[in-house]
């Protein structure tokens, strides 16, 4: 058994950790300062400025095959690239992305729409929930019908991210009602200006989803991604593609935080002595530290299963499980120990608090994530004594 990085998975960590401390971490007050005021903490502009330096020096595309112009590598190495981005606020991503599913797509549905997606042209976004199913994504109502070469699709979508913001939508509608889940739900490929509407949702964290509605919206029908009636099964693929990466990024959002504390500790006096020295405060920081070593190897396990080609859905439910009940308990922790300041908008420890809350409900409630873990274990599909048998 090794716990140690290899030569490449060292050098390649290191330089985005260099990346982050040098280019991502000196714009935190910066983006502070305009979320107060109500702005994008990043502009499309410098997203991409900063997205062009990564790519200078390689970065793009971690996990888009090099065949599609992308790095290619493996989800431990993405968990641990996620981790090192979740060290900051600031909302940036490495470019050269595409959702899983589009990969699926006929000759000519990859130049239309996956190419342009990876290198940036185009923002695709994905369209299963609706106002009476999330964690009840067979209950989705959005309908598709024929209409000669045609589909006509009506129904609305909500919690869309990047749904204001997406040119195209991989939308879920029903076009076989009886057959439902199994084998009756549609993957189409939607353009904006084929008639779908968007209204932004404010929530508590610094970005909105988008409620898309589809009012009599006709699609071509070579705008089928995969198969007709093989929509839930590319669904389930795209929501399972990196269930890892939540927890990764909200690891080293935890690592920060936890220094944070750290330094909090050491610096703030109460009653003549440093907080430090009251075991009240090193008891959270334990703590804390002791679930953000546990997250670490829960993600890395579930991201290693995933390169080992085996099934890993076990793995990343419980890794996604953990890292959002933990992590939304540590933050609250150091919120804690940094007193009335830690509730200011002055420190990001706000942020992250609100920020952070969002991993316990999309892509998978807690509540949901225990269903399908119990379900594992009590149908014998895994074992408690885990992947060593
Ligand atoms: C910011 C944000 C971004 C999102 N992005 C997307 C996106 O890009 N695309 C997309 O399609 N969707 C997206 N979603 C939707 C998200 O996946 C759903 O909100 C989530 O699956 C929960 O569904 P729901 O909100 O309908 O809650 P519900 O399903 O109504 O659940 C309500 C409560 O009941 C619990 N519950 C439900 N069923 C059970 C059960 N069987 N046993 C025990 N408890 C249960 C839930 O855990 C939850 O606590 C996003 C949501 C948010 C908030």
């Amino acid at each position: 058994m090794d716990f140690a990085l290899d030569e490449e998975q060292t050098q390649v960590r290191d330089w985005v950790r260099e990346f982050v401390r040098r280019e991502i971490t000196p714009l935190e007050p910066e983006v502070l300062r305009r979320e107060r005021a109500g702005q994008p903490g990043l502009t499309g502009d410098e997203l991409a400025e900063l997205q062009a330096k990564a790519r200078a020096s390689g970065f793009f595309g971690v996990l888009t095959p090099q065949e599609y112009g992308g790095m290619g590598l493996g989800a431990v190495m993405a968990a641990l690239l996620e981790t090192e981005l979740g060290r900051s606020f600031v909302p940036f991503r490495f470019g050269g992305y595409a959702d899983n599913i589009l990969f699926h797509g006929n000759e000519e549905q990859k130049e239309r729409y996956l190419l342009p997606t990876i290198s940036g042209e185009r923002v695709s976004c994905f369209a299963i929930t609706e106002p009476g199913a999330g964690s009840d994504a067979k209950a989705i109502r959005t309908s598709a019908r024929r209409d000669g070469d045609d589909w006509v699709i009506s129904g609305e979508k909500t919690f869309i991210t990047g749904g204001h913001e997406a040119d195209f939508t991989m939308v879920f509608a029903v076009t076989d009602r009886e057959r439902g889940a199994d084998g009756g739900v549609t993957c189409f490929l939607v353009d904006r200006d084929m008639g779908w509407r968007s209204e932004p949702i404010s929530t508590m964290g610094q970005w909105g989803p988008a409620a898309l509605v589809f009012d009599e919206v006709r699609v071509p029908s070579e705008n089928v991604l995969g198969e007709v009636g093989g929509g839930f099964r590319l669904a389930m693929q795209w929501i399972g593609q990196g269930r890892y990466l939540l927890p990764a990024r909200a690891l080293g959002s935890c690592e920060r935080l936890v220094e944070m504390a750290v330094e909090q500790a050491r610096n703030r006096v109460t009653f003549g002595k440093p907080i430090a020295e009251y075991q009240a405060i090193q008891w959270m920081i334990a703590d804390s530290a002791v679930e953000v070593e546990a997250l670490r190897w829960l993600v890395l396990h579930a991201a290693w299963l995933v390169d080992q080609g085996v099934d890993s859905r076990h793995a990343q439910s419980i890794a996604k499980l953990y890292g959002g009940v933990k992590a939304n308990e540590i933050v609250d922790r150091v919120l804690q120990i940094h007193g009335g300041m830690g509730y200011t908008r002055e420190l990001p420890v706000e942020r992250w608090y609100r920020e952070l809350r969002l991993l316990r409900i999309y892509e998978g409630t807690d509540e949901i994530q225990r269903r399908t873990i119990a379900r594992n274990l009590l149908k014998g599909h895994a074992k408690v004594t885990g992947s060593l048998g």
